[in-house]
This record gives structure tokens, C-alpha cells and sequence, in this order.
């Protein structure tokens, strides 16, 4: 049974950032939705003692292509979503530190030009996506973005997103309307960047 995250937080604590209204609708509709589909899709695959990244990562397995394709969009809803939550948080934002903020440093330069790298990918992905912070087994640190609710896994990359931006209209629109930067300028300060390090950490493990 695939658990949606419980939020911490009620719907208003991400104000003026994220209004109430959409991380209401965000969480208890398409979270929801995502997560009860892909319980139900996860179980006719006979995928039921898997975990999410393990279905994700072997979606090959799936014989039927309707199956295999609905097992992609709504197991990476559930999975996206799930990091996406947890991630934020209120009074949260600045700049990551340790071992985290460090490899940040090594590999973008500077905290502020990662946040320029990352938030290019996620103004620039046309359409519905993500954006994506990515690491290897190694530590080693990458970006990315997708469409719809395809992830770094399930795009057989090998690395473990620990980092992402929603970049779906339902993220944004009813407060930004159709100015995707300002939101993505925005949502930095919100993140909770210790939470990232934790799942920086654990991908290394
Ligand atoms: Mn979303």
C-alpha cells in the first residue's frame, strides 16, 4: 500500500508563497488522485510488494502497454508529489548547508548559480513537467527536467531525484496566472533545504 506523504503543515502555513487554495487542491485532489490510482494500477501489475522506485525503475516488466504507460504516469504523480511536500516547508528557504551545500558549490559554482541552472530548466520546460536536482551513487550532482510525471527514474537514468520543482499549471495558476518564473522565483523560499540534504544523504547510503 503506497502511502501519500502527511503534511505537516496545514494548507495556508506556505502563504504568500503557495496560497492555501492551490496546496488544498494540489494535495487532497491530484496528490490524492495519483495515489489511489497508482495503488490500484500497482496491485493489477501484481506490483503490490514493490516499492515505488523499484516499479518506476522496471516498468519493462509490465507486459501491457496501457498498463505499463498508466503505471508511469500515476506511480510518478505519487512519487513526484510525495518529494515535492516533503521538501517544503513554512519559514524555510537561504541556502543549503554541509556536505550538501558544499557539492552544491563544487559542481554549480555557487548556491545562486544553481538556482539559476535549475530554474531555467523549469521556466524553459514547455508544457506540463518538473525540474530535477539528481544525484549518482557517488554523490555526484546533476540536473534535469521531464514532461508530464516522468522522473528520473522511471526515465532509466539511475540517479535519485532529491530535488524537484512542479512545474504543472495546477502548481501555480491560480495565483501566478501565467507567470511561470515568478513562481519559480518564489518557491525557493519555501524549501527546506536540510530535508534535501537528509535525502541527499540517504541515496548515498
Ligand atoms: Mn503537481
Amino acid at each position: 500500500m503506497f502511502e501519500q506523504y502527511v503534511l505537516p503543515y496545514s494548507y495556508d502555513a506556505l502563504e504568500p508563497y503557495i496560497d492555501a487554495l492551490t496546496v488544498e487542491t494540489h494535495y487532497s485532489k491530484h496528490h490524492a488522485t495519483y495515489t489511489k490510482t497508482f495503488n490500484e494500477l500497482a496491485e493489477k501489475a501484481g506490483f503490490s510488494e514493490k516499492s515505488a522506485e523499484y516499479i518506476l525503475a522496471n516498468l519493462e516488466e509490465v507486459q501491457d502497454e496501457g498498463l505499463r504507460q498508466a503505471l508511469k504516469n500515476n506511480g510518478g504523480g505519487y512519487y513526484n508529489h510525495n518529494l515535492y511536500f516533503e521538501e517544503i516547508a513554512p519559514e524555510k528557504g537561504g541556502e543549503p548547508k554541509g556536505v550538501l551545500g558544499e557539492k552544491i558549490n563544487e559542481t554549480f559554482g555557487s548556491f545562486q548559480d544553481f538556482k539559476e541552472n535549475i530554474s531555467a530548466l523549469a521556466i524553459g520546460r514547455f508544457g506540463s513537467g518538473w525540474a530535477w536536482l539528481n544525484t549518482d551513487k557517488e554523490g555526484n550532482l546533476s540536473l534535469s527536467s521531464s514532461s508530464n510525471q516522468d522522473n528520473p527514474i522511471s526515465m532509466g537514468t539511475g540517479l535519485t531525484p532529491i530535488f524537484t520543482i512542479d512545474v504543472w499549471e495546477h502548481a501555480y495558476y491560480l495565483k501566478y496566472k501565467n507567470l511561470r518564473a515568478s513562481y519559480v522565483k518564489e518557491f525557493f523560499n519555501i524549501v527546506d533545504w536540510d530535508k534535501v540534504e537528509e535525502k541527499y544523504k540517504n541515496a548515498l547510503a
